[in-house]
């Protein structure tokens, strides 16, 4: 039984890991600033009010809970934000791992499970995408992300730490008993918007592209399910416990699902059509992002059980029902 220090444990994925933890009974020792994550989402174990940018934040979490093993999941993650904001991002999503860093070497904690992102590879030259593309990010998430993949080897080249990066693809979905799920603002992503378009909270909405290279012209996304992803840390995290050094994995199903067949699978789980109105293409979205998940399946074990389009919005409906009070 490992007691873990979840940076970020608050948020979306953060609190679906926290929930899986628990369920095989280590402790999650949820730390959050609270700027976008959510309290009711912490249920699984304490909650550390604190600043991933404080040193002495941080070591007073380490000191009093003397975890094995840490999570980061504490980013800024709005892709546009990003562009507006570049300084806020490096120094959230880049000083704050150093500050962190710190910390866990003042306490001698080694292993970091690290979330990162497809947005490393920037437009890949190859689907679906392997470990061993290039990394050229086009956003200014997508490098701070990268950068700290960078760090992180140079810090377990020396036996610093001991890590995982973990590249999520399209996270998705919600716990299936509906007691935590995806709660962004602004939300930007496509299953929340398209179900909120269907469901009548809010207006149409908007469909950015109808013109990409693909099977309907709408771009194609790797989606996975949390829960999928939550098991995925855990594995990792149970292999840097047992000594593995590092690792980098692609997570996501191997398939993709286009736009409009994320709304096709929306209309057969909800009955509802999204009203929707075509705008131009969003910029740095490339037309194909899918992962090659056999290194994944390899370090990981990973195989996804519940990521079939289908199974994600059933779960994601029963949240955002309950989050927006409709009874249907
Ligand atoms: N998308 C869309 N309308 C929205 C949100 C997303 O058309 O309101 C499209 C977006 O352009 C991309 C896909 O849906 O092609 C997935 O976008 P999302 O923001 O969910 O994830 P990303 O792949 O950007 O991380």
């Amino acid at each position: 039984m490992n007691t873990v220090l979840v940076l970020g444990g608050a948020g979306y994925v953060g609190s679906h890991v926290c929930k899986a933890l628990a369920a095989r009974g280590d402790t999650p020792v949820v730390f959050d600033n609270l700027s976008s994550g959510h309290a009711h989402a912490v249920k699984w174990g304490p909650l550390v009010r604190g600043d991933i940018r404080s040193s002495s934040d941080l070591d007073c979490a380490f000191a009093k809970y003397r975890p094995d093993g840490v999570m980061h999941f504490a980013a800024n993650i709005e892709v546009g934000e990003g562009e507006k904001e570049p300084l806020r991002f490096w120094e959230n999503n880049v000083g704050g791992v150093i500050t962190l860093l710190g910390a866990m070497a003042r306490a001698g904690v080694k292993p970091l499970v690290f979330s990162s992102t497809c947005a490393v590879y920037g437009e890949p030259n190859l689907v679906p995408i392997t470990e061993t593309e290039t990394c050229k990010p086009v956003s200014v998430y997508g490098r701070t992300k990268r950068a700290v993949e960078i760090l992180l080897t140079d810090l377990a080249r020396i036996g610093e730490i001991r890590y995982a990066a973990l590249r999520y693809f399209n996270a998705a979905g919600a716990s299936p008993n509906g007691e935590i799920g995806e709660e962004h603002d602004p939300e930007t992503h496509l299953i929340p918007n398209a179900l909120k378009a269907a469901a009548s909270v809010g207006g149409k909405m908007k469909l950015f592209g109808t013109d990409y290279d693909t099977r309907d012209g709408t771009c194609i996304r790797d989606y996975v399910h949390v829960m999928d992803l939550a098991d995925a840390h855990l594995a990792a995290l149970d292999k840097l416990m047992a000594g593995e050094r590092e690792i980098i994995a692609n997570l996501g199903t191997g398939h993709g699902a286009s736009v409009l067949e994320v709304l096709q699978a929306v209309e057969r789980v909800t009955g509802l059509k999204t009203p929707y109105d075509v705008r131009p293409r969003r910029d740095g979205d490339a037309a194909v992002l899918t992962a090659d998940l056999e290194h994944a399946r390899r370090v990981l074990d990973f195989k996804p059980k519940m990521s079939d389009i289908d199974s994600i919005i059933v779960d994601a409906w029963r949240f955002h029902k309950k989050t927006w009070g409709i009874s249907r």
